[in-house]
């Protein structure tokens, strides 16, 4: 007999499933959201035991105290996974945003001293309740908004020791969030300025910073900004290197602005993912369908720097699993939540509006090393569940801003 303490029936349910097996999408599976029309879902103790249609639920017995609800036709699907995101800074950047016209600037601004570099002052001046009460608020604006899985990145102290303090702090917001968190350290975001002449030495630092990332349990993955005139694939190998063999999964941005050969890179060391692509070489994209690597799309950067936008139709089509981020950051992705970032990947990078719900729940979920746990509406897996104020999911790509997310559980406990 199966027990239920959440079920939520009535609905267009997209389970994302039937998955053949734990690996990323692709192909025709890339676009498919496993819709079941009068379907539900039920939930006991934060997972799913049983999804389907029609009233075999009838037959589950309600726990005392469950919550037992008819959608109305409404859309229910998994809650969202944002595999990419710096969201642990403080101060806000608006004359840079007032002023900055496209992605080469971008390059300019960070060699004269701004961009990161003023997020980086804000961020070390900041108090850590002052940090933690903004981590707390983000992460809470990203619940409301119906992801239940997000990514948060270091990143805004560049030398070892500012970076272990913001993991410390994230540690700290994970213990208590509502939603899970994936902490990432990104050990190479910017050269720091006492390092400015030998970033070998900063390398090495920041590499021997690994031990306590570990010791400590502070992150799951290692991250680095491969790009022309920030930090080259011989710079980050050995951080890689010794972060694959510390136990770390492997992450970068890669690609962004420049083909520096990031996305193959990528590939040959086994990431768990390569983040923004949008100049990947036809090379970077065989590599990464080969290995299956999840690219991920981060539109977000592009809508606002003003460079050309990741295209999608040549992942796709090369058969590279996509997900989609929001790459929340003061710089250059200021969006908030994963439907605005489904809705650019849609418009900005030619994704189909079920192409980016895949990208952005079961790939993204495989972007984090989740793809087995979440991500899909299926017996096994953490409750972690949308309902949407729509009986049509491509309104999410369609609506852009429209409030659809009606109601947002994490493991089976609502959040919003
Ligand atoms: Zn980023």
């Amino acid at each position: 007999m199966i027990e239920a303490d959440l079920i939520l029936r009535g609905a267009r349910l997209l389970t994302l499933g039937p998955l053949k097996d734990e690996r990323p999408r692709v192909g025709v599976a890339a676009g498919d959201v496993g819709a079941v029309n009068d379907g539900f879902v039920a939930a006991r103790d934060g997972m799913i035991v049983a999804t389907g249609h029609g009233r075999t639920h009838e037959r589950f017995t309600r726990v005392e105290g469950a919550l037992d609800k008819d959608v109305g036709g409404r859309v229910v699907m998994p809650g969202f996974v944002d595999p990419h995101t710096h969201l642990c800074y403080a101060g806000e950047r608006w004359e840079e945003f007032a002023t900055r016209r496209s992605g080469a600037d971008y390059l300019a601004v960070l060699a004269a001293g701004g961009g990161i570099h003023a997020t980086v002052r804000a961020t070390r001046e900041a108090s850590d309740d002052q940090v933690l009460a903004l981590l707390r608020r983000r992460i809470g604006d990203a619940a409301e908004l119906g992801t239940t899985t997000i990514e948060v990145k270091s990143g805004y102290g560049l030398e070892p020791e500012e970076e272990l303090r913001q993991l410390r702090l994230l540690a700290r917001a994970k213990a208590e969030a509502p939603i899970d968190i994936a902490v990432t350290y990104l050990a190479a975001h910017a050269l720091p300025a006492p390092f400015t002449d030998d970033r070998k030495r900063f390398i090495r630092e920041a590499t021997r910073a690994l031990e306590r990332v570990v010791d400590e349990k502070l992150a799951e993955a290692v991250d680095a900004f491969v790009e022309k005139g920030v930090f080259d694939i011989e710079d980050v190998r050995p951080l890689f290197n010794a972060a694959k063999k510390a136990g770390l999964a492997v992450t970068m941005h890669a690609d962004q602005l420049n083909d520096v050969g990031a996305s193959a890179f990528a590939a040959r060391i086994g990431a768990r993912s390569a983040d923004h692509v949008a100049h990947a070489s036809a090379d970077g994209i065989r590599a990464l369908a080969r290995a299956q690597i999840p690219a991920v799309l981060l539109p977000g950067s592009a809508f606002f720097v003003g460079y050309a936008p990741p295209e999608a139709r040549r992942f796709i089509t090369a058969r590279v699993p996509v997900a989609l981020a929001s790459d929340h950051n003061p710089g250059t992705s200021p969006l908030e939540g994963m439907p605005t970032a489904i809705a650019l990947g849609v418009t900005l990078c030619g994704l189909t509006p079920h192409e980016a719900i895949v990208a952005a729940t079961i790939n993204a979920a495989h972007a984090l090393g989740r793809g087995g746990r979440i991500g899909a509406l299926l017996h096994g897996r953490r409750a972690d569940i949308v309902v949407l104020d729509t009986d049509d999911e491509r309104e999410l790509a369609y609506r852009m801003g429209a409030p659809l997310v009606a109601e947002v559980y994490a493991a089976g406990r609502r959040v919003a």
